[in-house]
């Protein structure tokens, strides 16, 4: 019922099939702990999207959750353990990992949480210490 583009993700087994609908809030990378040690990588690279705009279309049943903090629900198969993404009910908004929808057109716009960065990346993109002010962070910028 609606023209807006629709993108496929999945989990690293295929048993999770969900879709993305419409464009992203905002996209970019995040260097915090938490990212990098849940996803153990050096570096996360989120989109975040309405919760409407996620629609699990297979699997549900499979999807595991576990929330560290009330501030993130991460998603994960149950069968490979593969992630799929994030609710951050606070900011009304949920981080589907840019790995895990290989045909969305990822354009990142921003580095967060890059005074925390184990791998600094210069590609001249914005880098904010912590977070924007509208998502209840500092604002302040750092150099690359
Ligand atoms: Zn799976
Ligand atoms: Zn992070």
């Amino acid at each position: 019922m609606n023209s807006e583009k629709t993108y496929q993700g999945s989990c690293f087994c295929g048993a999770i099939q969900f879709t993305v609908s419409g464009g992203p809030d905002a996209m970019g990378y995040c260097h915090c702990d938490s990212c990098r040690h849940w996803s153990a990588g050096p570096v996360n690279a989120f989109t975040l999207w309405k919760p409407e705009a996620v629609q699990v279309t297979q699997g549900a049943e499979n999807i595991g959750t576990y929330n560290k903090t009330p501030r993130s629900y991460r998603k994960w198969c149950k069968t490979c353990g593969g992630h799929i993404f994030t609710e951050h009910p606070g900011m009304g908004l949920t981080d589907v990992y840019a790995a895990v929808i290989p045909d969305f057109p990822y354009r990142p716009g921003v580095h967060v949480n890059y005074q925390e960065t184990v791998l600094p990346i210069k590609d001249e993109l914005p880098k904010m210490k912590d977070l924007p002010k509208e998502m209840g962070g500092s604002g302040v910028s750092v150099a690359e």
